[in-house]
């Protein structure tokens, strides 16, 4: 079995951390060193919460860290400002990215996706690693065929800065692609309160509630004669973006191109 040289950019954050619980508790994974534009020079053990005997440098240059560790694989879970700057340097140094970082515009995607032909390797960026928001996300897919009225409810954490949710967005998109185009509700529905309707996406109508206490859910709502059908998914913690990591950092090694959204590589 050959050993997948792992780095993390991020690895003090909340994503991060959970990345590096799955690295290290997965056989055939190494960690040889994060990425930490703060602290660079020392060991991960000596941040706050890490511990344990090991050793994994810390590196604020992440070219020299390429040069020096050579990883096979890049996890990148850090801010919209450096994700595409890790992605890109990542590619020239033969390192295959894996990119949990929101943020990418179109023109970034389309750069990338240049680059990994250039270079021949694999990236996988996904806005949504829980493999059941992609499952949510499919199935909502399959029912739009069958039900044009559709209602899309997303909830999260209220330190969320963007409404509505990337995850809703994308779930309108694929809706869209298959479902016949339908303005929802009353053709002469009037608010009362602004906003009481949600966004409109294609006909669709989408609601964003920020509470304390959740982290990411989302329910879609199909109707039609007689019945409704609910999609629903619930993020309760970071570790349940982890086994979508997994399966990106094992699909990364195998693909020559830029995949965009996990829901491309679940079958
Ligand atoms: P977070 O707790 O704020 O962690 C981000 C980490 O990145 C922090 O430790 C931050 O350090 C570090 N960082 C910032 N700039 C850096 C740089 N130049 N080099 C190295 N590290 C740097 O955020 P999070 O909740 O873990 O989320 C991380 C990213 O993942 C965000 O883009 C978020 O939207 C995304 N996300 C994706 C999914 C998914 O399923 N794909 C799920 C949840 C979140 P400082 O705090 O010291 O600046």
């Amino acid at each position: 079995m050959d050993i997948v040289k792992i780095a993390i950019a991020g690895a003090r954050g909340r994503m991060g951390r959970e990345a590096v619980q799955l690295v290290k508790r997965t056989r055939q994974y190494e960690l040889v060193a994060v990425i930490d534009h703060k602290n660079g020079g020392g060991y991960l053990r000596d941040f706050d919460g890490f511990s344990g005997d090991d050793q994994i440098p810390v590196y604020t240059d992440i070219v020299i860290c390429f040069q020096e560790q050579k990883p096979d694989v890049l996890i990148d879970l850090t801010t919209p400002e450096v994700g595409m700057y890790h992605t890109k340097t990542a590619l020239e140094h033969g390192v295959r990215p894996v990119v949990g970082t929101t943020g990418f515009t179109k023109e970034n995607l389309r750069e990338l996706e240049v680059l990994c032909h250039e270079k021949g390797l694999g990236c996988i960026i996904a806005p949504n690693f829980a493999l059941g928001a992609v499952l949510m996300m499919k199935f909502s897919q399959m029912a739009g065929k069958y039900f044009n009225d559709v209602e899309i409810i997303e909830l999260h954490h209220d330190q969320k800065l963007d409404a509505p949710s990337g995850t809703a967005v994308k779930t309108a998109e694929m809706i869209a692609g298959v479902r016949e185009k339908k303005e929802q509700g009353h053709p002469n529905e009037k608010e009362t309160v602004t906003g009481a309707r949600g966004a409109n996406f294609d006909g669709m109508h989408i609601h964003s509630v920020r509470l304390p206490g959740l982290i990411a859910h989302q329910q879609v709502m199909f109707g039609s004669e007689g019945q409704t059908l609910t999609v629903r998914h619930d993020s309760y913690n970071r570790a349940s973006f982890m086994s979508g990591v997994k399966l990106a950092v094992d699909t990364v090694l195998k693909i020559d191109t830029l995949v965009y959204g996990l829901e491309n590589i679940m079958e």
